[in-house]
This record gives structure tokens, C-alpha cells and sequence, in this order.
């Protein structure tokens, strides 16, 4: 039995909130009774947060002094929002100290920053409302598949740079009995290990289970290739940090026969959307104000299309940032839900924008394009694309067992057409090493894109 979940819910929890003023489980509550608003009263709540947070900037945050209409944000706080340039990682990380609010204290926020994977990593502060609301965001989508904050986890982690502080003894201690999870360590996969974890799952008997969606399809492959599918009833798999692709979904739901949820979070932007039950993906509405723009010229799409996402964290008052662009491409949706919750909906994330590509004629080719190629090629088990100018490509592949040549030959013709016109080295490999926090990524571009 599980005595742990009881003791995290009933003891550790009502103790943080006395002893450290800890607000999730308030939050979670508010923004679960947040569900029932309709349209207009998420419009007019997150107006009211809009102004106050504007109004804020315009009086205390250098880094906005001047750039505010402060009559503007009171009035129509969305307007006054627009008129604001999207700040970039660079533009931020050239000055981040001016974007701290002068009424706070650095020693009293949560330094954090990003992984850095792709390109150097952005330092920033939080202010604990804020990362408590990013959790509330969490948990109350977790509640839609009866998830609580103690119940019984499985990570699936693939960082080697996080797993060795995982590993660490004391570490582990305080994941098992205070968060009650533990972790399994999915940086290079190897199948003798499958078996074991497989194992471990089922003795655990987690009531969900939690990763990057790389590492959670490298696992379900082969727990499927090896038949090993865990004899336990899970109410989920969480699949987060990265874009979740179909086939991967598939292949996670095959192999855990549960539904496969996807997170939307990033480390600088909070738990920006969660997949419903039902499908769609809702927005953490009351935390976040999201926008779509043109990724070269930052106009405002229409909704529906995909472009650019700004976000704008509607707690973050001691460093703020307006329209921030976290890299990500999406598009939000004008439609509602089937299960009549009234948070908007997010239509579909599209990966990073660094991931697009750009053809010889200046056209933006999504990465994506590249995995429809590959989608029902069962020949090619992996590959990677770099993009070093638009003039010039390396593409690296790795071929399955008893590869057919003619799935080959149409995998390598379809690169080919998709960048058209560029010189494209093709080299096989027998295997591609994940980056160094563990993430797999299809299509890389070397270049900046303007
Ligand atoms: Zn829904």
C-alpha cells in the first residue's frame, strides 16, 4: 500500500503551507474553480491582471520606464501590450538586471535558467507566486486523469548534466519519501536495461509515469520490440519539455496502454498548456497571455495560424517580460472544448523555431517536414538533418535491420525535395547520440534565421 501519497497530502503539505506560507494547494484550488468561467470572465480576469502587471512595469521595472502608456494600461491593457516590441532571448539576456522590479530584493527570489541545450543558457528570477502558480497550472491538469499532488511517479530522465545530481544519495531519498517518485535514468537507452526497468515499474506501481516524449518513445520501442509491456494500470504518461509527435505518441500509448498527456511548459515560461482528456490542448490562461507573430516580421497572426508564440507570465511582477519569445512555434484556436472547461485552447505546437528551415528561394520549411518523410519508412530508425547555410545540408541516417533499398532510396529523394536546390551530404551511421541534456532533436538549424 501506498503510505506516502497520505502523508504528502495530509502531513507534508498542510505543514509547508503553515511553516512556509506555501500556496499550491490554494492556487490549485482557484485555478480548478477558474474552470467554470466562461469566455468573457477569463477576458476580464486576465485584463485585470494584465493592468496591474503593466502598471507595474511602467512605474518599477527600468527596462519598460517610458515604453508604457500607464493611462493605456489601465484602459486597454491588451493595446498596451502590443505596443510593446517582443523581447528576445538576446535583447533579454543583453541587459536582465533591468528587467528586475527596483521594489525587490534578488537575495528573496528563485534564481533559474534554462538548459542551454541549443544555445547558451538565459539566467532569470522567479518570485515564489509565481513558480507556485506554475505548479497549481500542473496539478490542476493532472487532476483531470485523477492525479494529486501525492501520487506515486516514475520519471524518465534522460539529462546526464540533472541525472548525476539525481543520483545522489540524498537526493533520492527526499524524491521517494517527499515527492514520492522515482527516477529512472534514460540517457542512452540501451535495451539490455529494458528488462529491468520494466521491472522496477511494475514493482513501484506508479500512478503515472513522467518524461521527455524522446526518451519515453526510445523506452515504449523497445519495451514493444522486446514485448515487455509493464503488467500495471496506469492513469497516465505525462510526456513533456518536447514536441510530441505522433508516432511517438502512438508507440507510448502501445506500449503503456494508457492515456499519453502532453505537457506544454518550458523553464522560463511556467506550465503554459495541458492536454484535456477530450483532446485539445487548454492554456494556463489565468498565469500566461499568449500571442502568435510572424517569426520574421513579429505582425500579429490571425488565429489559427502558426507563427512565433510571445508569452506574457501574468504573476511574475519582480521580472517581468513582456512578449517574450521562448522559440517555440504554435497556434491557438478560436474553438472550445468539448469538455466545457473555459480555459482557451492552444491548436497545435509546432516545435522549435529553430527548428525551420530555410530553402534556397527564402521559403520556411518546418522541421516536421523531414519526419513525414521518414513517418511510415520503417527502413530508417533514426536521423538527424543540419542545415549549415541555405545552400547546404548534412543529413545523417540510421538504417534498421534488413533495410529495403527502395524505402531508402524514397527516404533520401524525399530530403532531397524538400530543400531542393541545396547540396545535401548524406551519411549513414549506425547511431546518433542525443544532445547533452538528453533531448533528441530531428532538424537542427545552424544559422540565424534573419
Ligand atoms: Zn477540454
Amino acid at each position: 500500500m501506498d503510505l506516502i501519497k497520505p502523508f504528502i497530502e495530509k502531513v507534508l503539505y498542510p505543514e509547508m503551507e503553515k511553516r512556509r506560507g506555501n500556496h499550491i494547494r490554494d492556487y490549485t484550488k482557484e485555478l480548478i474553480e477558474h474552470e467554470a468561467l466562461n469566455g468573457g470572465e477569463f477576458d476580464a480576469l486576465r485584463r485585470r491582471k494584465l493592468s496591474a502587471l503593466l502598471t507595474v512595469c511602467a512605474e518599477h521595472v527600468p527596462a519598460y520606464r517610458g515604453k508604457i502608456d500607464p493611462i493605456l494600461a489601465k484602459e486597454k491593457p491588451e493595446e498596451a501590450l502590443k505596443k510593446l516590441a517582443p523581447l528576445t532571448k538576446k535583447s533579454f539576456m543583453e541587459a536582465p538586471d533591468s528587467y528586475l522590479n527596483e521594489n525587490v530584493k534578488k537575495e528573496n527570489l528563485i534564481a533559474n535558467r534554462t538548459g542551454g541545450s541549443t544555445s547558451e543558457p538565459v539566467h532569470f528570477y522567479l518570485d515564489r507566486k509565481t513558480v507556485e502558480y506554475f505548479e497549481a497550472a500542473r496539478w490542476r491538469a493532472l487532476s483531470w486523469y485523477g492525479i494529486t499532488p501525492g501520487s506515486r511517479s516514475v520519471m524518465v530522465w534522460g539529462s546526464p548534466i540533472e541525472l548525476s545530481r539525481m543520483e545522489d544519495r540524498r537526493h533520492t531519498l527526499e524524491e521517494k519519501y517527499l515527492k514520492n517518485r522515482i527516477v529512472i535514468p534514460a540517457y542512452a537507452l540501451i535495451p539490455e536495461s529494458v528488462p529491468r526497468y520494466v521491472k522496477t515499474i511494475e514493482k513501484y506501481r506508479p500512478e503515472y509515469i513522467y518524461g521527455y516524449s524522446s526518451v519515453l518513445f526510445a523506452l515504449s520501442t523497445l519495451i514493444i520490440k522486446q514485448n515487455l509491456r509493464p503488467g500495471i494500470r496506469l492513469k497516465a504518461v505525462v510526456s513533456t519539455s518536447e514536441t510530441l509527435y505522433d508516432f511517438q505518441r502512438e508507440a507510448i500509448k502501445n506500449a503503456f496502454s494508457c492515456p499519453v498527456v502532453n505537457e506544454y511548459g518550458a523553464r522560463d515560461g511556467g506550465i503554459l498548456a495541458y492536454e484535456c482528456p477530450e483532446g485539445p490542448m487548454h492554456v494556463s490562461a489565468e498565469n500566461a497571455i499568449l500571442e502568435v507573430v510572424d517569426p520574421c516580421t513579429y505582425e500579429p497572426l490571425e488565429t489559427g495560424r502558426t507563427g512565433l508564440l510571445l508569452v506574457t507570465d501574468l504573476n511574475n511582477v519582480s521580472m517581468p517580460r513582456l512578449r517574450y519569445a521562448l522559440g517555440d512555434m504554435a497556434a491557438l484556436c478560436g474553438e472550445s472544448c468539448p469538455c466545457g472547461r473555459g480555459m482557451p485552447l492552444l491548436k497545435e505546437l509546432s516545435g522549435r523555431v529553430d527548428d525551420m528551415f530555410v530553402a534556397k528561394d527564402g521559403r520556411l520549411i518546418h522541421g516536421h517536414a523531414f519526419n513525414h518523410v521518414a513517418r511510415n519508412l520503417t527502413a530508417i530508425a533514426k536521423f538527424q538533418i543540419r542545415q549549415i547555410s541555405p545552400e547546404r545540408a548534412v543529413l545523417r541516417y540510421v538504417l534498421s535491420e534488413n533495410a529495403a533499398q527502395d524505402e531508402v532510396q524514397t527516404f533520401l529523394d524525399g530530403v532531397s525535395n524538400i530543400l531542393a536546390g541545396s547540396e545535401i551530404e548524406m551519411i549513414r551511421v549506425s547511431e546518433i547520440p542525443p544532445d547533452k541534456s538528453g533531448k533528441f532533436r530531428y532538424a537542427i538549424r545552424e544559422f540565424d534565421l534573419y
